[in-house]
């Protein structure tokens, strides 16, 4: 059994995952990793599934992780041994009954792939770019010496910790001032080369496109389809979590767009494997600051649109020319799914209201809810669907964005949701006056 790189677009030419190359060098576009669908087809449907729940209640390295657990749909000749795994996956599906019932979507639920060891989806991915990077070095004979990845912040912090974790040099481009404190510690503390740089996300992106033409610093960016192999078994777990049967909608926060494309792929291997025969309809929810995703749907998908991306809450996906353009759109037409975007005050209060129901959502979150909020208005999404939210990233990593909000701080949000602290004098008659105007 074996996986290979091929041109997205069909190109002809094959080429191995462990050859240092990221692009088709016909046509210049992004490659695709693909399977040997025959042999994985040895098994049934019924088999895969049944071999995917035993190891994710194993503790077996590195089966027990949700990712590995599936290590024949995405490297099935990678030696075990090189394998750099922090049991990613088998995040928790949280269900969000309250916050459906505010808005007539009983059947609501949100995927916390946050709930990671670097706090966001970005470790499914990165897993298996690093480990492949693992045996490329252990096959000898490499020019690669280091791993380097633009990042709007979370890349960078999953990047840098598996590198540490695998004892690679890792080297990462932020855009100076905007990403969150958290984002840029994570990298600083685990020991990668922090180079922040005075651009934006797109800057920074081609950067390190032009620096890794020079095959000893290996990117480590979506571009790099390894990274789509990761995070494609988001959709599967979805489907593993509800005993196999898939949901009607899932709707995602799109930037670089890497993410629906790996979660459209995921599930069309389900259905080529004959695990189930129903397409979710994705939704790929932009913030306005940052739409080129949208614009291109509202213009017909005729071309690819590229803006330059604005200032956002919602920093990881302030994005104006995506990587994956042509993948998300295969992915949006294929499952019959929609684009759609939301505002600074939409996403906030979205992100807010989400909180007051028991999650703790980040901003990217809180845009794919704005997004779902107004599907359900439009009638688009019915109130006896089931619905799946990705949430991309851990609230806890976006400090300032929650507490702006419930200061009322927020450019362009007015906070509808704002929760203050009350200040009082130690004096119990406050206390209670306090307490009485409340409950
Ligand atoms: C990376 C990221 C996204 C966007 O994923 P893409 O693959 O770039 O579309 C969304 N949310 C968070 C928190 C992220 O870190
Ligand atoms: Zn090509």
């Amino acid at each position: 059994m074996n996986a290979h790189f091929k041109c997205f677009r069909g190109c002809p030419g094959e080429y191995s995952i462990y050859d240092v190359m990221y692009t088709c060098p016909h046509c210049g576009g992004l490659l695709e990793v693909q399977h040997d669908i025959d042999a994985l087809r040895e098994r049934s449907g019924e088999e895969w599934k049944a071999l995917i729940d035993g190891r994710s209640s194993s503790h077996t390295h590195p089966y027990g992780s949700g990712v590995w657990g599936m290590k024949e749909f995405i490297a099935p000749d990678l030696r075990d041994e090189n394998i750099i795994s922090m049991y990613e996956g088998n995040t928790n599906l949280f269900n969000a009954r309250r916050l459906g019932e505010q808005i007539g979507l009983p059947d609501l639920w949100v995927k916390l792939s946050g709930n990671s060891h670097t706090g966001s989806f970005k470790d499914l991915g990165m897993t298996v770019l690093v480990s492949i990077v693992k045996q490329i070095l252990a096959n000898g004979d490499s020019p690669v010496k280091a791993v380097a990845a633009a990042s709007t912040g979370d890349t960078s912090a999953a990047l840098a910790a598996y590198a540490a974790a695998a004892g690679i040099p890792s080297i990462v481009f932020l855009p100076q001032d905007k990403v969150s404190p958290a984002q840029l510690i994570q990298p600083i503390a685990n020991g990668a080369q922090v180079l922040a740089l005075d651009t934006d996300f797109d800057g920074c992106m081609q950067i390190v496109k032009a620096l890794t033409q020079d095959s000893s610093i290996y990117l480590a960016n979506s571009m790099n389809s390894l990274r789509v192999e990761g995070q494609k078994t988001v959709g599967i777990e979805i489907a593993k979590q509800f005993n196999w049967e898939l949901p009607d909608w899932i709707v995602m926060p799109s930037g670089n767009l890497g993410n629906i494309s790996a979660l459209y792929k995921g599930l069309k291997l389900m259905m080529a494997l004959g695990m189930t025969d129903k397409m979710p309809r994705l939704v790929a929810a932009q913030t306005a600051k940052a739409n080129p995703l949208y614009r291109s749907a509202q213009a017909g998908f005729e071309g690819k649109i590229t803006v330059t991306a604005q200032t956002t809450l919602a920093s990881a996906i302030q994005i104006g020319d995506p990587v994956s353009y042509e993948k998300a759109v295969a992915a949006i037409k294929g499952s019959d799914g929609r684009v759609e975007q939301a505002t600074e005050d939409e996403l906030a209060n979205a992100s807010a209201m989400a909180d007051r129901t028991g999650l703790y959502t980040c901003p990217h979150t809180g845009t794919a809810l704005a997004v779902l909020f107004k599907l359900v208005d439009e009638g688009v999404i019915r109130s006896d669907e089931r619905v799946i939210i990705i949430s991309t990233a851990h609230g806890l990593k976006f400090t300032p964005f929650k507490l702006g909000y419930h200061q009322s701080a927020l450019d362009e949000v007015i906070a509808r949701h704002a929760n203050p602290p009350i200040n009082l004098p130690a004096d119990l008659n406050a206390v209670k006056a306090a307490i009485a105007a409340r409950v």
